[in-house]
């Protein structure tokens, strides 16, 4: 998907990188309207995949229940790394801990979700959105409005 945003460079979004614990799930657990959204996103074309050091060995699993693939990263430069093979400037990233700190200064776009996990504050500081929840972070590429009106100068 492309962007046009007044005042910024032209934005183009392949990929959207998720992780897992205190992004995709809360507590362990899928918030409610979660997997809706990101059907709707693969949908409209969208790339979509998790990174996670699998430490609950759950990753198969949702990634199944969830309909999108996931890739092994056990730190914040592996999860960056795995961003520059995918081509990180055509890349998104939603994400809350320190470990997505390389990953969100690398990609073109970072999201941050604060929900019940909180932002580690480097990773924060790398960001460009925050928002309150994953269903608002996944809503802004489904509502490209929301996007452009919080990016724009
Ligand atoms: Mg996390």
């Amino acid at each position: 998907m492309k962007y046009i945003i007044p005042g910024h460079e032209p934005l183009e979004i392949q990929t959207i990188i998720l992780d897992l614990n205190g992004t995709l799930s809360v507590g362990g657990v899928i918030p409610e309207g979660v997997k809706e959204r990101l059907g709707d996103l693969k949908d409209r074309g969208f790339n979509l995949v998790f990174f996670t050091g699998n430490t609950r060995g759950d990753a198969d699993e949702l990634s199944e229940r969830l309909g999108i693939q996931w890739k092994l990263a056990k730190t914040a430069l592996e999860k960056r790394d795995l961003a520059k093979e995918i081509g990180s400037a055509t890349c998104a990233t939603i994400g809350n801990g320190l470990i997505d700190s390389e990953l969100m200064k690398e990609v073109a776009l970072g999201i941050v979700t604060l929900q019940a996990e909180g932002v580690h504050t480097q990773t924060l500081l790398a960001a460009d959105i925050v928002v309150p929840s994953i269903n608002d972070a996944l809503d802004l590429f489904l509502d490209e409005n929301r996007l452009i009106a919080t990016l724009r100068r």
